[in-house]
């Protein structure tokens, strides 16, 4: 059930400017004291407002964006009513002045705007790409929130005479990379190929997995083999633990193993003692019940920072609230399950922004770019092996343009040889482009410690 719109706290345009300038602050290195705004400020980087009073309405989508080139490259302005005036007016005296308003339209996309006010959710609760705007416009794998920042940064150094940087990483590193694992299913690796014996009528070998059910290790018990793996790039991992083991009340399943079991409680222990980070795989309903999501984080083998929700559920109206109250310091859910991308149209951690409040949550949202199961599903994106690692390369190519955080979510049951779609020859094919571009691989903690504290 979608929970009704209440009156939610005006959101004043100061708000707006405040929350969007401190992102972009965020994403240079170092940028110096400007004014930047509209024009009752006089700022010295003008930003002609074209809002007018949709941020008053409870709409969840504004007018079509106009489509407008920077830098050889066309992308969607929301709330541009000039189309006919240049983007960009460098002007003398220090000045300049942008006739799209790209303040609004960088707060509509990182805010979440759409998803809060949209009714549209899909059988999970989920908000479905196909109702977005990326989807609409099809911009989904553009990071045009950093494109507007990338406008802005043209303006600043213009007025200012100094040159910005988009921040580097550990090493001076171009861009980071997030390697995840949510650990889903540890026992059930028999349980097709049992089903496909049995609808064979091969009884034999029916019998044969029920057997390696029972007496040997399941192929998909494999979490000191996935962090050799990741470790054999000089990566680390970040597993995010489920644990719930009943099933949702509508049959939803959760873990297919106890969490709280003392072997597997040691195990993560010693993963974590290697390096391995782990956080909460917020189980289904967690999304909009802090009390369960707290106490889910209770039952963690180590102290966990971060979270993301089994089947990336996400309720826009509750969820941020429910993170920050249960004490998160970081999230990493939001991404498309139907596609890979940016769902708030931003490479880089931000603070979501709860409308209910009408501010800034207070942790960081690590934006989840792509998950195996996205790539080749029934439901989802069916791509061939060879066709992943060039369908995701421009995105790769982004992130890194803006010094971004690429986050992946590879699980542990892909790491099964017998998986031959999105499984561990395809994730070796991925990190081996991403080391080739000297990324950073960085855990959610290396995450906060860089963007975290900087308010
Ligand atoms: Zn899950």
């Amino acid at each position: 059930m979608l929970p009704p719109l209440s009156a939610i706290a005006p959101v004043s345009v100061e708000l707006r400017l405040a929350y969007v300038l401190h992102h972009f602050r965020q994403a240079y290195a170092e940028v110096p004291e400007v004014s930047i705004g509209y024009a009752n400020q006089q700022p010295q980087v003008e930003v002609v407002a074209s809002a007018g009073d949709f941020f008053a309405r409870q709409e969840p989508q504004p007018p079509a964006p106009t489509l407008r080139e920077w830098q050889g490259q066309l992308l969607p302005f929301f709330f541009d009513l000039n189309p006919e005036q240049p983007l960009l007016e460098l002007l003398p005296g220090k000045h300049a002045r942008i006739n799209a308003d790209l303040l609004a339209a960088a707060f509509y996309l990182l805010s979440g705007w759409q998803e809060y006010f949209s009714e549209e959710r899909d059988r999970h609760g989920r908000f479905p790409y196909t109702a977005s705007v990326q989807h609409c416009y099809g911009f989904v794998a553009v990071p045009v929130v950093n494109y507007y920042f990338d406008i802005l940064k043209t303006a600043v150094e213009h007025t200012t005479d100094q040159l910005l940087h988009p921040r580097l990483w550990v090493n001076e590193a171009p861009f980071a990379t997030f390697i995840t694992h949510d650990i889903d299913e540890l026992r059930s690796a028999w349980k097709a190929p049992a089903k496909a014996a049995l609808q064979r009528v091969n009884l034999l070998r029916f019998g044969q997995l029920l057997w390696q059910r029972f007496f040997q290790s399941d192929a998909w018990d494999n979490l000191e083999l996935v962090q050799q793996t990741v470790t054999g790039y000089d990566a680390k991992s970040t597993f995010f633990l489920l644990p719930e083991h009943r099933p949702a009340s509508n049959g939803t399943p959760n873990a297919d193993y106890k969490l709280a079991a003392t072997a597997l409680q040691w195990r993560f222990k010693a993963l974590v003692k290697q390096g391995a980070e782990v956080a909460v795989h917020g189980s289904i309903g967690t999304s909009v019940d802090q009390q369960r999501l707290a106490r889910e984080q209770t039952q963690m083998p180590a102290p966990a920072a971060g979270n993301r929700f089994h089947y990336l559920s996400w309720e826009p109206r509750r969820t941020p609230a429910v993170v920050e109250e249960a004490g998160f310091a970081y999230d990493s859910t939001l991404g498309f399950a139907e596609h890979f991308g940016f769902r708030n149209s931003y490479c880089l951690p931000f603070r979501p922004f709860d409308l209910t409040q009408g501010r800034a949550c207070t942790f960081l949202e690590i934006p989840l770019n792509v998950m195996d199961a996205t790539l080749h599903h029934p439901n989802y994106l069916q791509l061939a092996p060879h066709e992943i690692l060039p369908a995701l390369l421009p995105m790769f190519q982004e992130i890194e343009r803006f010094g971004g955080v690429c986050t992946l979510l590879w699980h542990n049951d892909h790491f099964d040889p017998a998986n031959e779609t999105t499984g561990p020859r395809q994730f070796a094919e991925l990190m081996q482009y991403l080391r080739s571009r000297n990324t950073a691989f960085v855990n959610g903690r290396d995450i906060l410690m860089e963007l975290g504290n900087r308010r």
